[in-house]
């Protein structure tokens, strides 16, 4: 007990905002508080969101504000890490620009509080705690509705000149190819993520093959799909492992391209190691395989032969340990 340092940590998702209260020395999760994310909460509801999950989880832990050294923050979008500013984010109403988190948070908690992008925090999970803990120099790659990327280089993360660094989701597989949800065309994003490998689904489906899928998805429209967006992880994992041809050649066609958007990683950073997590690479380890295959078979082969594959260790808590770690340095 007495060489525990307590922070706490936060991950605000797409769908949830978890807190937890972290032993920053050991990486264990001492206390948790979870709420469901809004699309349209302003400024104000975002806020309160996130002080209900930190005091749930300082509630379930037992301990008091005044013993925890920092709270750290991982959200999905654009951030001025030095000023701990939310500049902006895909997933949340229009209004939630220029968002000072870290100062709101301090001032109520009272402790240091600090700010990242949500990859960038589960990579420092992951370096410390996770699949990273035993190298220096290794990217993270998470892909889920999106590709995000994170680099670490001799032990610290690499932040880039607009605090961007490792966006390997934008960076070019197909020249002219398709359109992105940034707007951009060719990016790994539009041919490897699960948004992607549902568009292809939801396509071959249109073009009337039998697919498993019909079973799995009572109800699909695929000429005119939901707007609640990608195939779940589930159910991709269930038609995979059932051999249905056309989820099979799906997840193989986005790893291919995963390969293509890695071996560019791999010759221009020479990594020691890739770690690949994200709910899509969790449940397919076709995915992840083929990933894999396609990298080694892109690259220049010194590197290709010397980098190693290797699955995200802290799973779902891999964001709360990183945003804690990142809330117990920043006072110091
Ligand atoms: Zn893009």
């Amino acid at each position: 007990m007495a060489n525990r340092q307590l922070a706490v940590g936060v991950d605000f998702g797409g769908t949830k905002c978890l807190s937890a209260v972290v032993d920053v020395a050991s990486g264990e999760v001492l206390g948790t508080g979870k709420k469901k994310t809004r699309s349209d909460d302003g400024p104000q509801e975002l806020m309160e969101r996130i002080y209900a999950t930190v005091d749930d989880a300082l509630k379930d832990a037992k301990v008091d504000s005044g013993e925890i050294a920092g709270i750290g923050v991982g959200i999905a979008g654009q951030v001025d890490a030095d000023q701990g500013i939310l500049l902006g984010t895909a997933n949340l109403a229009r209004s939630v620009v220029d968002l000072p988190m870290a100062a709101h948070l301090s001032d109520r908690y009272g402790v240091p509080a600090a700010l990242r992008n949500d990859v960038q925090i589960a990579a420092i999970g992951e370096a410390r705690f996770g699949a990273g803990k035993d190298v220096d120099d290794f990217m993270c790659v998470f892909v889920g509705t999106g590709i995000g990327g994170a680099i670490v280089r001799n032990g610290e993360l690499v932040h880039g000149a607009s605090g961007s660094a490792g966006e390997l989701g934008h960076t070019i597989v197909m020249a002219n190819g398709r359109i992105c949800g940034c707007g951009a065309r060719g990016h790994l994003e539009a041919y490897a993520s699960r948004t992607a490998i549902t568009k292809v689904l939801l396509g071959e489906m249109r073009r009337g093959r039998k697919t498993i899928l019909w079973d799995l998805l009572p109800g699909v429209d695929p000429v005119h799909p939901a707007e609640s967006g990608a195939i779940r992880s589930g159910v991709l994992k269930k038609a995979v492992e059932a051999k249905d041809e056309v989820a099979v050649e799906a997840v193989t066609e986005a790893g291919r391209f995963l390969g293509y958007g890695l071996a560019m990683v791999v010759n221009v950073l020479n990594p020691r190691r890739i770690i690949l997590g994200g709910g899509a690479i969790e449940a397919l380890d076709l995915l992840f395989d083929e990933a894999e295959r396609s990298t080694r078979r892109e690259a220049l082969p010194v590197a290709g032969d010397r980098v190693e594959f290797v699955k995200a260790g802290l799973g779902d808590d891999a964001g709360v340990v990183g945003a804690a770690v990142i809330g117990a340095s920043t006072g110091r």
